[in-house]
Formats: C-alpha cells, structure tokens, sequence
C-alpha cells in the first residue's frame, strides 16, 4: 500500500517535475510582468491548460481562453446519453470556475488564423490577441472528403457523427429512440489512429443494450476498417458474445468509401453495400481545423509535430500542441485522459520557459480509460508513459498499466468517480 502511495507521489511530481520548486519560489520576479498564455480551444486539453499556467505560475500569468461553445461537453460518458442511461446534463458543466476560481479570462469565440511570427491570434469575430505563449487544443477534425457523399449527409442531419459531444449526441439519440423495432443501427469505424480507440465499440454495446431492452428485434452492425478491435477486443468480443447474441455483429475490415444519404447504404472498398436505419459513419481525422490551416499538421498532412518534453510544436516556436491534435508516441492513445495529462506536462514547462527555468527532463503521462458495455458494468485499460531523453519520446513504463480481468458493475462506480474527478480537475 506504502508502495502505491509512493508510486502515485512520484507520478504527479513526475507530470509537473521542477513546477512544484516554482511555485514555492518567487515566480514574481521570475515571470516579466503583463506575460500572457493564449489557449486555444476549452476541451480535456485546453481548459486544464489554462488553469494549470495559472496555478503553476502562482497566478503571474495572464491567461486567456478562447471557446466557442457556452459550456464544456463532455465526450467521456456521451455513449451513455446514446444509450438512454445518462442525460445530456449530466455530461455538460459551465466554463464559470475557470474564472472564479483561477481568474482565467474565458472569451467566447473562434480562433480564425495563427500569425505564429508576431504571435498575434486573429478570432472570428473579427478582433486580434498578443501572446508570449500559445497553446493549441482543438481537438481533431473529421475528413468528410474521404468518404463521398458525406458530407452533404451530415449537413442535411440524415447522418450523423457525434463525435464531439453536444446537439448532435441528442439528434443521434434521437434517431435511436424514432426508428422502428426491427430496424438496423450501422457504426462505422476508420483506421486507427482517430479519437477515442475504444468509443465506437462503447457506442455499438450501449446501442446493443438499448435495443435488447426496447427494441429487441433491432440489430447493431459494426463495420471496422482494421483488421480488429483495436482496444480492449478480448473483453468487448467476450461480452458481446454472451449478451448481445444476434443483436450486435462485428464485421472487421470494411472501409467504407461512400454513402448514398437517401437510401442509407454504405459503400465500400470491395464488398457489397450495407443498408441500415440509421447510419454512424466515422471517417478518418486529423488535428482541428486551425492547426492544419496554420501548417502545423506536419506530419503525413494531418497530425502535428510535437516536442513530446514541452509539446512545442515542431513547426512553430512558443506555440505548444495538446491533444488529439498531436503525432501521438507509441502506444499513446487519443483520449481526454491522455490530453489533461499532457496539458499538465504542457503547462508545467511553458511556465518553466517564461520564468526562465529548467523544465521537467522526463515527465510522465497516465491514461486510464474506462467503457460501459450496457448500463452497469465496465471495462478499463491503463498505462504510464515516461519521457525517454535519449529517445525523445514517451515509452509505457512496463507493469504500470492493465486491462479489466472482466466488466463487473464495481468499475462502474470507478467509472463515475473518474468522470467526476476529471471534470474537477479539468474545470474547477
Ligand atoms: C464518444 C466518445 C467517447 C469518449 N470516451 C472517452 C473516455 O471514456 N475517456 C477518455 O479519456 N476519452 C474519451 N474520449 C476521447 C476524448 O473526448 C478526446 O480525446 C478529448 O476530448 C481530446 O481533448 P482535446 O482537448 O484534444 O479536444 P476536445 O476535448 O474536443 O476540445 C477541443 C475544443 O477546442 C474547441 N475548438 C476547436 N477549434 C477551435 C478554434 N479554432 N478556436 C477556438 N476553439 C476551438 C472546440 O470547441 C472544443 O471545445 C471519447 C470521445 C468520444 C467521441
């Protein structure tokens, strides 16, 4: 148990590293006065960012954070609003403790262009902010072009995403609820990496359980484009087996190319069509909008470039990248987990650089990332990740992580404490 403690301890001093020294020092005379961080984007990333350059900084730094949505939604736990268990407010909190708390200057608006040379942010409304630092977390972005007919699929609401939590979670939740017993739900995937490697297998379960409990002749289809589930399989296959028996069927390698949006039917690479009642299509992603316009997706045209020590950019000097946005390290997943731990490591060395201190030389990650596989019972995987200086890159520390032996109802309860816990952490 000492251990354990022990071990923890060192993770959180690992994630802020010297920071901790910092705020016990002067970092009054160490931080030149009006010094501002401009964050942009107030997701898992982004607003931990903000307000650990505030905490870090022992609140010398003018932080400004720029959003365009009035309230932080949730993504974590969004499936359980599909599947019927949660609501869309019980997944959705206020940005206001940012402020009152932390005196983060929240600004609702839309960040249109990066002049990373003067440092200048221009937003959409039309006005402009100075920074010393910038860090980006916009998320990722979703490649309609790469499935034709998409996206005039999504504009007129027939098919649908939802993967950025918010009206289009409900509308989805809707088309579950109107279509017809004995009616088809069809999720596809696209090759890894994009957002959230175990979301859509949680997706498919919690519209598996809806439909046992209330539409029991309805069928879920997952259509993969990997050669298998790419997280948690065992787990997922074994409960799919044994509870949603010709309810639920997993079709791997399917890449879906096309939509004809007034049938419903998917098209793909070789096989035949697939119709269903309501579609799911997931294409392929990139980092959000403004970091791809800004040339900062620098590697294979769609993820950016990161320093894994600081995650400056490796395109832009004082612009730091968090996220999905970022080339993820080996094994590194794209998740809100992973991106309030990296936010934390982000924040704790742009504060080091503008007091002009050594940053942390190997700095942690953790990543614990959990799925309901109907309403009461859950599945978890874990892993730390260390900088390694030689390699300049994270390496998962062996042993630190795992996998759920199987679902059971007590990781529920783990589940929704660490909902809870990372919404404090991230907002409050
Ligand atoms: C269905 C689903 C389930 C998931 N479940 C889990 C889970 O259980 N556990 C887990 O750890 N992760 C989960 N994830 C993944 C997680 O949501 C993401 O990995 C995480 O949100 C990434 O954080 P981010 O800061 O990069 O992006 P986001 O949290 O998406 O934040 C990006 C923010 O940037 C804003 N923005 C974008 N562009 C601009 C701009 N130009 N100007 C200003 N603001 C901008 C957006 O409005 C948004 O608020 C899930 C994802 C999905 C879709």
């Amino acid at each position: 148990m000492q251990r354990r403690s022990l071990f923890h301890a060192s993770l959180a001093w690992g994630a802020l590293g010297s920071l901790a020294s910092l705020i016990g020092c002067s970092t009054a005379s160490r931080i030149p006065e009006k010094t501002r961080v401009l964050v942009v984007g107030g997701g898992y990333g982004g607003a931990t960012a903000a307000k650990y350059v505030r905490v870090l900084s022992n609140y010398q730094i003018d932080v400004v954070l720029i959003e365009p949505d009035a309230a932080f939604v949730s993504c974590p736990m969004s499936n359980l609003v599909i599947g019927g268990s949660k609501t869309m407010a019980d997944i959705t909190s206020p940005y206001d403790s940012l402020t009152s708390h932390h005196g983060v200057h929240v600004v609702r608006d839309y960040a249109s262009g990066i002049d990373a040379a003067k440092k200048v942010v221009t937003l959409a409304s039309g006005s402009s902010i100075r920074y010393d630092k910038l860090i980006l977390s916009p998320g990722s972005e979703l490649m309609f072009s790469a499935v034709e007919g998409l996206q005039s699929a999504h504009a007129s609401g027939r098919i649908l995403q939802a993967w950025k939590a918010g009206p289009e979670t409900a509308s989805l939740r809707q088309q579950l609820v109107d279509m017809p017993d004995g009616g088809v739900f069809a999720i596809s995937i696209p090759e890894a990496p994009y957002r959230c490697p175990p979301g859509p297998y949680e997706r498919a379960s919690q519209v598996a359980h809806y439909f046992k409990q209330h539409k029991p002749k309805s069928k879920v289809l997952i259509l993969d484009a990997n050669q298998d589930v790419t997280s948690k399989g065992p787990l997922f296959k074994k409960f799919w087996a044994d509870n949603y028996q010709g309810i639920l069927e997993y079709i791997p390698q399917h890449h879906v190319t096309a939509v004809d949006t007034q049938t419903l039917t998917l098209k793909f690479e070789i096989q035949e069509d697939v119709k269903a009642h309501v579609l799911n299509v997931l294409p392929a992603m990139r980092s959000g909008s403004i970091a791809v316009e800004s040339g900062f997706a620098n590697a294979n045209a769609r993820w950016c470039g990161v320093n894994y020590q600081t995650f400056e950019s490796t395109q832009a000097k004082d612009v730091h990248i968090i996220g999905d946005s970022i080339l993820p390290a080996p094994a590194m997943p794209k998740s809100g987990h992973m991106a309030n731990s990296q936010a934390k490591v982000a924040a704790a060395a742009v504060v080091a650089q503008l007091a002009d201190m050594p940053v942390n030389p190997e700095p942690f990650l953790m990543n614990t990332c959990y799925s309901f596989v109907n309403d009461k019972y859950v599945v978890h995987v874990s892993s730390v990740h260390q900088y390694d200086k030689k390699d300049k890159t994270y390496k998962a520390v062996p042993g630190a992580g795992g996998l759920s032996a199987a679902p059971s109802a007590l990781e529920a309860t783990y589940a929704l404490n660490w909902a809870q816990n990372i919404w404090n952490d991230t907002l409050r």
